[in-house]
């Protein structure tokens, strides 16, 4: 087995920056004594939790844990107690790992707990890893958007394999320093935005909390890369126009990431048309960690999450199991994918496992898209909730999404479908107005719509709220939207 993280026991990297959490920060001999101390307190723990504050402590356990061949189950500390009992059933760790300072909520204070110093340790202390390349290194639970949470069992390879293909992709290296605000008990913050550093000798600074200025002082500090969900690309392109920092951030940056959801089309031409910089999306999901991405030498095209990445195979497959060979921008079939950056079950699952691949080895997303003519995909929605079959079409929801967002009295807009018996299902989409004093009429956004795509792509039914129901990543939950 090589190293997952090399520049954690090579001494020429000891002095360089690892990692800032705001005030308090960690070269790689530090974060080496660190998580060597915590390594030699796991005993004979066979899976520990970590409770995944954004805080160097997080980044301290997973190492200690990683190195020690003991598989992590990082832990949302805002999660409620329901879903925590839930994972904690499910997943059985022996202890958990968390920072000194916190007060564990009740399903937690049954584990055996372990403190994490954020320093400390002998110099050299970290054992050597002794774990094959298929042994588990992570079990992260989905993000529950379809249905309860799943724990994705992620072997070493998957994690290695994900994070040097987006190093190709990326031309990502060491001298990179990663401004991130993004929580760290999912694949987007603890693997990209953490590990992805560590394994690249490069550095991250996170910013607590995520804030606009945060990431202007930051880029404008010397940092090169911002990883983010659409959300905080929406509020960085609400605040470019009063914020010349900003401005001047994004556009001496080497590269801006988005994933977890699709970006809406507006912000992104918003900021581009602000900076001259087009933000770069990658697709990925917890099963499978990263699947494409625009490359950094690429062209960012709104809507499109790039191609392939190095070793991943990808085909889209229609409802009968035909595949889509064309790349003519138009024949949406089901995502998917092979490769060594997938997981390799679910946690006490067979049945899902089962089900999750098809009889030939690929794995179902279970999101649809289309490829252009150059191969990028562009992701329609979700088979589940985004595809919309009405009057005898198939029609994205993200499409008329995008399409709302372009109206100026509309601040955020979800769509989804609603039993019709006429249409098989129609259109309805909830709106957050702009002014919610006047919010846009239902006549008014479907014409908008029909202008924009097409007349059958109107919503008949336009719900007003004062926010989208979204999870801790951002993402829109549907399931809460059609349940009333
Ligand atoms: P659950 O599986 O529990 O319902 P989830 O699918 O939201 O939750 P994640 O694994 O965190 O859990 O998210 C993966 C999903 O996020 C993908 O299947 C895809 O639908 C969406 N996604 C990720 N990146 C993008 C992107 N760039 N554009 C559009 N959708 C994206
Ligand atoms: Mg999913």
């Amino acid at each position: 087995m090589s190293s997952l993280f090399p520049a954690l026991t090579d001494a020429s990297a000891a002095d360089r920056p690892a990692l800032r959490f705001g005030e308090r920060s960690l070269t790689y001999g530090e974060l080496a004594a660190a998580a060597g101390a915590v390594a030699a307190g796991l005993g004979a723990a066979r899976r520990v939790a970590v409770w995944a504050t954004p805080a160097p402590e997080t980044a301290v356990a997973v190492t200690a844990a990683l190195a020690a061949g003991v598989p992590v189950v990082p832990l949302n500390p805002r999660s409620g107690e329901k879903e925590l009992a839930h994972i904690l059933a499910d997943s059985a760790p022996d202890l958990v790992l968390t920072a000194p300072d916190v007060d564990l909520p009740p399903p937690l204070r049954e584990v055996p707990r372990l403190d994490v110093g954020p320093g400390g340790g002998a110099p050299g202390g970290l054992p050597e890893e002794r774990a094959g390349d298929e042994d588990p290194a992570l079990i992260v639970y989905t993000s529950g958007t379809t249905g309860p949470p799943k724990g994705a069992v992620l072997p070493r390879r998957a994690v290695a394999a994900t994070l040097d293909a987006l190093a190709d992709a990326w031309r990502w290296t060491g001298d990179d320093v990663l401004v991130h605000g993004l929580p760290l008990f999912h694949v987007h913050g603890l693997v990209l935005g953490t590990l992805g550093p560590l394994r690249r000798g490069g550095s991250v600074r996170h910013l607590g909390r995520f804030t606009t200025e945060g990431v202007a002082r930051e880029l404008n500090g010397g940092a090169t890369m911002l990883f983010g969900v659409p959300t905080m690309y929406h509020r960085i392109a609400e605040a470019l126009p009063g914020s010349p920092e900003l401005v001047e951030a994004l556009a001496g940056a080497r590269l801006l990431v988005s994933g977890s959801a699709a970006l809406p089309v507006h912000d992104h031409e918003r900021i581009a048309a602000a900076t001259g910089r087009r933000v770069v999306e990658r697709y990925g999901m917890t099963e499978t960690l990263m699947n494409t991405s625009v490359r950094a030498d690429g062209e960012a095209r709104p809507g499109t999450v790039g191609v392939p990445l190095p070793g991943v195979r990808l085909r889209l497959v229609e409802e009968d199991g035909a595949p889509v060979a064309a790349h003519d921008g138009e024949t949406v079939g089901e995502i998917q994918v092979r490769g060594p950056n997938l997981f390799t079950e679910y946690l006490n699952r067979p049945d899902a496992t089962a089900a999750a691949f098809t009889a030939d080895g690929w794995f179902r997303t279970g999101d649809m898209a289309v490829r252009d003519p150059d191969g990028s995909v562009r992701i329609v929605g979700r088979k589940a909730t985004d595809l919309i079959k009405s009057g005898g079409y198939k029609i994205g929801a993200g499409e008329i999404e995008n399409a709302l967002l372009e109206h100026p009295g509309v601040r955020e807009a979800a769509v989804t479908g609603e039993p019709d018996a006429d249409l098989g299902e129609r259109i309805v989409a909830w709106v957050v107005p702009a002014d919610p004093q006047s919010p846009p009429v239902t006549e008014e956004l479907a014409e908008h719509v029909a202008r924009r795509l097409a007349p059958h792509k109107r919503p008949r039914v336009v719900h007003h709220l004062d926010a989208l129901p979204r999870n801790d990543m951002g993402k829109i939950m549907k399931r809460a939207l059609r349940h009333g």
